[in-house]
């Protein structure tokens, strides 16, 4: 794993991230009972800029309703901002990082439930190495289904919910690639195992629709609303596998995948094979915003 900052978020208070421990009796061990988030921080002159920190707060909160977890009494937005500001300070990190914030159902072998449950938040902050390459991702569609939302919800970020990640990411890297690409049980795409997918098709910018069993990207969104400001058209709706095939531009976003084109899926080239124009442009109006992010800790 990359470098983790020696401070942590944990149990109400922050202290040395090695002793930030669960019990091997909590739910968030036994059945992967936690719901997560990653954001991105950029330290600039002293202070440091953070991308939508408030939609990453709005989406744990809704994943933890949706799963049923119990939301700490006192934990609103502005106390949360002020944990990971204070979390930031800590670790005082001179480079980009990430900060993954976790609540956990914390209570011990409670049985497969989540209401009444105890739950607790914590904080880390790591390197902010992506997971993919930037330039020439090769993607394998995976033989793994990704959970539909009868099953466990994707649109939730919920940690055991990852194990279909795993195995799918995992047959792509078995298999000489760099991620996989899900489908949803009808087939249609959905996303990668950490990432939203993009494609372009004359002109127009496509993605999966929010209801094709995919986590609703905060940099998904704000690919959306970037493109739609420099008038791009767009769409979000059901997309075949066949179409990225012959699409002119795929890429990739989400936090740790930044915006990364991809070359090759299933051994077919995307495009000519390089970024395409429109990719490079939002590659480039992203790594903007990013970087001119307004939560400034
Ligand atoms: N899909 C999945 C399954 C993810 O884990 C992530 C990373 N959080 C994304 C998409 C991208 O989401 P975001 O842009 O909010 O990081």
């Amino acid at each position: 794993m990359a470098q983790v900052y020696d401070y942590a978020y944990f149990d109400g208070k922050i202290g040395p991230f090695r002793e930030a421990n669960l019990s091997i009796g909590s739910s968030a061990v036994l059945y992967g009972l936690s719901v997560y988030t990653v954001f991105y921080v950029v330290p600039d002159d002293g202070r440091y800029r953070v991308f939508r920190l408030d939609k990453h707060y709005d989406r744990l909160h809704a994943s933890a309703k949706i799963i049923g977890l119990e939301w700490p009494e006192k934990l609103d937005d502005d106390t949360f901002r002020s944990v990971m500001s204070d979390l930031i300070a800590a670790n005082k990190p001179t480079k980009d990082v990430f900060v993954r914030v976790t609540l956990h159902a914390d209570g011990l072998v409670p049985g497969t439930r989540a209401r009444g449950v105890h739950t607790q938040l914590s904080a880390f902050v790591y390197a902010a190495e992506p997971i993919v390459k930037r330039d020439g991702v090769r993607l394998k569609t995976s033989q793994w289904r990704r959970v539909p939302d009868i099953s466990i919800p994707s649109r939730a970020k919920v940690n055991g919910a990852y194990v279909n990640s795993v195995l799918a990411r995992q047959d792509a890297l078995d298999a000489g690639y760099d991620d996989c690409i899900f489908l949803d049980q009808a087939g249609h795409v959905c996303e990668l195992s950490a990432a939203n997918i993009f494609m372009v098709r004359g002109g127009v910018l496509v993605t999966p629709d929010t209801s094709s069993d995919l986590l609703e990207g905060i940099n998904r969104r704000a690919i959306l609303e970037l493109a739609r400001e420099q008038g791009v058209s767009v769409e979000e709706r059901t997309v075949d596998l066949t179409e990225l095939y012959i699409a002119d531009e795929v890429f990739v976003c989400g936090t740790s995948a930044f915006v990364a084109s991809v070359s090759e899926i299933d051994g077919r080239v995307v495009g000519n094979g390089k970024r395409g124009p429109l990719t490079q442009k939002l590659t480039d109006l992203h790594a903007y915003e990013l970087r001119s992010a307004d939560t400034l800790l």
